[in-house]
């Protein structure tokens, strides 16, 4: 692999008794798009947010772009973008005024018109944000992520509550910002988007790795698996963390 440009080595996190991430580790080459993908609760969210500086982990260690976000979460903020499941904006700002404040945080941030395009939101550029609609707010929160031209994007449930063609034209956005420089972190639990999407992906369970791989490889090293979803359910069936839960 390429020198990585993102490292998370024996990541934990704690919340009180709760542990979230036991022990993760994984590497992500400049320009994947790289999946975290598993149940809800298996600690997906945590761990981005630790990638991204927003939380402090309680062991472990981390590097994107050869920066370490917790200790250094200022240099992070200008590299990574972080989409959000819920943009948390305020409702009277318009869509315009939202992407054009983000933009003026970075130094290089994308064209805005460009991608109120892209996205499909040139329609809605003067709107407030609390009359959009669910799939429309949703694409927000993607361009809000892309605006500064991150090096590394993280997009957490990307597609959640979008419909079909909605959900395959946001893909095609995710494509595009690889295709223009970005490394992809997506976090997802619909193994349909992270089998056309992803070039590798870990799966979690109980803030654990249990399988990680390409979509390819992880299909063919499960005796009759014919997509991540046979994978995801034989995988976790195995698991004794999930073996733990459904005898509890
Ligand atoms: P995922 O993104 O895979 O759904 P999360 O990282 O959100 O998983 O959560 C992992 C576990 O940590 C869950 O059991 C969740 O309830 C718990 N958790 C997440 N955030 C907090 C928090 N702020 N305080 C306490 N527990 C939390």
């Amino acid at each position: 692999m390429a020198d990585p440009i993102v490292e998370v080595q024996n990541l934990r996190k704690t919340y009180g008794p709760k542990v979230a991430v036991a022990d993760v580790s994984f590497s992500v080459a400049p320009g994947e798009i790289f999946g975290i993908l598993g149940p809800n609760g298996s600690g997906k969210t945590t761990a981005v947010e630790c990638i991204a500086g927003l939380r402090d982990a309680d062991d472990g260690h981390i590097l994107v772009i050869g920066i370490d976000p917790q200790t250094h979460p200022d240099l992070i903020r200008e590299h990574v973008g972080i989409q959000f499941q819920e943009a948390g904006l305020h409702d009277k700002v318009t869509v315009l005024e939202a992407l054009s404040l983000f933009a003026s945080f970075y130094e290089t941030p994308a064209d805005v018109d460009d991608l109120l395009t892209v996205l499909d939101l040139k329609d809605t550029r003067d709107a407030r944000f609390k009359s959009l609609s669910g799939g429309q707010k949703q694409r927000v929160s993607i361009a809000l992520a892309l605006v500064g031209n991150p090096k590394v994007a993280i997009l957490d449930e990307l597609t959640q509550g979008l419909d079909p063609q909605a959900r395959r034209t946001t893909w095609e956005v995710v494509r595009r910002a690889r295709d223009t420089g970005a490394t992809v972190l997506l976090v997802t639990h619909f193994m349909e988007e992270a089998e056309r999407l992803c070039d590798r992906l870990v799966i979690l369970d109980h803030g654990r790795i249990i399988a990680e791989g390409s979509p390819q490889e992880l299909i063919d090293s499960v005796g009759d698996a014919r997509s991540l979803e046979d994978v995801f359910v034989a995988l976790t069936a195995k698991s004794p963390a999930a073996s733990t839960t459904r005898s509890a």
